[in-house]
């Protein structure tokens, strides 16, 4: 194998070790950091996933409240909960589990959580923020990227870097970050024409579409870092990502397995901006 892995477990619990100093050091003055997640509606992913958020959270001692409702709660009620929340001082970072019931506008019920406690990142104010370089929030997934390039010692700065999806939680804020970092950054979506060309130009490439395989060892410049965000089940039911990545590791010089890569970063991030908001407070 030519590519070197970048260990997302490892390099989540060096970070998740300085969050448990950091919530330590608060907690001694009174001031032990908090995190909401509301659940609404019985999808077994979800339930996996804050279950995961909420066990992070002890893990750290960070102070934690799951809120889980029947997927027949009215929007209202919903909002009612989420203003309580944003009114509550033991909670610094407030969030709602994705995919909502479709009778819930998701952006309303985003827009409604105070943008100073928004740790996912995706209230418009904290778009806007990142947008114009003054970030508050950075959303989680792509905050993680940035961490693993750090955590390289990869010179972002002028380097060509392409982001395979453009999505509002991934895709966009990634774009964004690396553009801050000093990257030349394209944005690829599923309307690209020839998407090869586009990232063989990469030295770093960043694929977040959802689509198995999408990213092949031809389409890979030798040399580049490779990260992959896709989570998706192979013909075995097994987790692997959106890079054949059997093979592009012959290729590239940097990558993130799936399982194992972006995904354990992503809670790790959750925690960082949950302290970061407390010690903001
Ligand atoms: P999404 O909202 O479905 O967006 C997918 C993006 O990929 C869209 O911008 C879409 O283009 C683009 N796309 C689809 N097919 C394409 C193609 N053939 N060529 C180029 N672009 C294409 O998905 P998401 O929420 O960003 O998530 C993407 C993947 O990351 C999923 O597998 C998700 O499970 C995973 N994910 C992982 C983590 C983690 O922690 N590891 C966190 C979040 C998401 P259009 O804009 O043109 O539709």
């Amino acid at each position: 194998m030519a590519a070197k892995l970048i260990d997302g477990n490892l390099l989540s619990k060096q970070l998740r070790s300085d969050v448990a100093r950091r919530a330590a050091a608060l907690t001694a003055q009174g001031r032990q950091p908090g995190l909401a997640v509301i659940l609404v509606g019985e999808s077994p992913a979800s339930q996996v996933y804050v279950r995961n958020k909420v066990k992070a959270c002890e893990d750290s001692g960070i102070h934690s409240v799951l809120e889980k409702y029947d997927a027949d709660l009215s929007e209202a009620a919903l909002l009612a909960r989420i203003d309580a929340l944003n009114h509550d001082p033991k909670i610094n970072g407030l969030l709602v589990q994705l995919p909502l019931p479709p009778h819930i506008d998701t952006n309303k019920v985003i827009e409604a959580i105070a943008a100073d406690k928004d740790v996912d990142g995706f209230h418009v104010n904290n778009a806007g923020l990142l947008m114009t370089g003054q970030p508050l929030f950075r959303p989680c997934t792509p905050y993680g990227v940035m961490k693993m390039l750090e955590s390289i010692d990869y010179p972002v700065r002028g380097a060509n870097a392409v982001v395979v999806g453009a999505s509002n939680i991934v895709g966009k804020p990634q774009a964004m970050l690396l553009l801050q970092a000093g990257a030349t950054v394209t944005i690829c979506n599923s309307k690209t024409r020839d998407l090869a060309s586009h990232t063989r130009n990469a030295d770093i490439l960043v694929v977040a579409t959802g689509r198995r395989n999408i990213v092949t060892a031809d389409m890979v410049k030798p040399g580049a870092v490779v990260i992959d965000v896709g989570m998706n089940r192979d013909d075995q039911g097994k987790l692997c990502g959106d890079v054949d990545f059997a093979n592009v590791k012959e290729v590239a010089g940097y990558i993130t397995p799936v399982p194992g890569g972006v995904g354990p970063m992503t809670i790790t991030m959750l925690l960082v901006n949950t302290i970061e908001a407390a010690e903001r407070n």
